[in-house]
């Protein structure tokens, strides 16, 4: 999965540090970030870009490095601005993981400029990340949305589905956010009964994985169909909502998603 970067160390503790020359920085405008033309394989350095950027925030460190994100438009000979959806694909998988990350933080930021309770300009603490209101003290940590992917098996049988509507066309697994006041177990029910019409039963925790291209930490489980199998599709949200045999799933794997290791994971038999 992205997040799976050994043997580098991802360490996201927030510290107040100035970036060296060797430092990464990571410029995001428009959803889109700087890299590379043509190779698109590493993030330009401090030392490069010092000159062009006013505005930088300290992100994280992958082992001794750390990287920054910078705001401003950079004009950079030699680097473009790409959609986040090269992180999908990008070598090495450790920068690929930095970049995601950073959209994550970057989107955050950009939807906390200002207080929800007073309407003051919101200031970055320097001590941890989390950003607060010096008018009425109001505070606002990251967002991060909780939600479930699902597994749903029925003997030999996997349920997959598409969505409609959407770029991405290949098969994934029944997904869904958690309401307030509900469980991620009552989410899982839910969900499968909204986008598939079964019950299921035997829920059983897989994984988690961060997933900063919708700002998510997504949950993975595994669970079985309870009693009928009919599937009721939801229109609206799927276009395709089946029950596919073991040796006939040809999803191919990305080492990419939760989803493709979970769907994997029942093609070879491997979910307990
Ligand atoms: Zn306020």
């Amino acid at each position: 999965m992205i997040q799976d970067i050994a043997p580098y160390n991802f360490d996201n503790q927030y510290k107040n540090l100035k970036p060296s020359d060797d430092s990464f920085v990571i410029s995001i405008k428009d959803g889109n970030v700087l890299l590379p033309e043509g190779k698109e394989e590493t993030f330009p350095v401090f030392g490069q870009v010092k000159n062009l950027i006013d505005d930088y925030e300290y992100l994280f460190s992958i082992d001794n490095k750390s990287f920054y994100l910078s705001e401003d438009s950079v004009g950079l000979q030699g680097y473009k601005y790409v959609s986040k959806e090269i992180f999908r694909t990008l070598k090495p998988k450790h920068m690929a993981f930095a970049g995601v990350t950073a959209i994550h933080i970057k989107k955050w930021y950009n939807d906390n400029r200002y207080c929800g309770q007073c309407g003051n300009t919101l200031s970055h603490d320097k001590k941890q990340r989390v950003l607060r209101c010096n008018s009425c003290g109001n505070t606002v940590y990251p967002r991060i949305d909780p939600a479930v992917i699902v597994a749903v098996t029925n003997g030999n049988k996997l349920l997959l589905t598409r969505y409609k509507n959407r770029a991405y066309k290949r098969y994934s697994l029944i997904a869904g956010f958690n309401e307030i006041g509900e469980s991620m177990e009552e989410t899982v029910k839910r969900e499968v009964m909204e986008e598939a019409g079964v019950k299921v039963k035997n829920i059983r925790y897989y994984k988690s994985q961060p997933w900063g291209f919708a700002d998510d930490i997504l949950m993975g489980y595994f669970c079985e169909v309870d009693g009928d199998d009919t599937i009721t599709m939801d229109e609206e949200e799927l276009s395709e909502a089946v029950w596919v045999e073991r040796n006939k799933i040809s999803v191919e794997f990305d080492d990419l998603s939760l989803t493709n290791e979970m769907i994997f994971l029942f093609k070879e038999g491997k979910n307990k």
